[in-house]
């Protein structure tokens, strides 16, 4: 299974400059998005996790298939204003843009072992903050979980000490 086959790119999107990974085709086809999360559990498996957090949108659409297969609870940070709870709130800045990621204060308990998870790592920042808001409950994050890598924009020095692990490196 070459899962590159399966993921688009798209340039200047949604800037000029941006080339954009699509992983449409991936999640489209059955066998490999079976063969992706297949290989991510695979990392974990015998990994004590209490807790899979994934990053909106397209770390749910990654982190809820591997919390179903690993029999753990999932727990989501969103973007600003989605939450209905008392949450935390971090900013950072990404590739194209800036923004902000929002957990609930009551996600999980201080001390709980985290496996964080989104899609993609490109400049490191959407993961930085999500890191600041699992440590912010007292989280230990035991690992980082992506699908793809974009290996230039050095996302892995944002996030340095952690165990990183990508499926795919572009
Ligand atoms: P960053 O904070 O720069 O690491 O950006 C990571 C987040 O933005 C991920 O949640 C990705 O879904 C999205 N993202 C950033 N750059 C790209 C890209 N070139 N193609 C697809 N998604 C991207």
């Amino acid at each position: 299974m070459n899962f590159n086959d399966y993921i688009r790119n798209i340039p200047d999107f949604p800037k000029e400059g941006i080339l954009f990974k699509d992983i449409t085709p991936l999640l489209k086809n059955n066998r490999a998005f079976k063969a992706a999360i297949d290989a991510l559990i695979e990392i974990y498996k015998d990994e004590e996790i209490d807790y899979i957090v994934g990053i909106e949108a397209r770390g749910f659409i990654i982190g809820t298939p591997m919390a179903y297969a690993l029999n753990k609870g999932f727990i989501p940070v969103r973007k600003p204003g989605k939450l209905p709870y008392d949450k935390y709130t971090a900013s950072y800045d990404l590739e194209y843009g800036s923004s902000e990621l929002e957990i609930h204060s009551d996600a999980f308990s201080k001390g709980d072992k985290i496996l964080l998870v989104d899609d993609l790592l490109a400049t490191g920042g959407t993961t930085k903050a999500s890191v600041d808001l699992i440590e912010k409950l007292g989280g230990e994050i035991v690992g980082i979980a992506f699908l793809l890598e974009l290996k230039d924009l050095n996302g892995r020095d944002m996030i340095e000490g952690y165990d990183i692990f990508t499926l795919l490196q572009h």
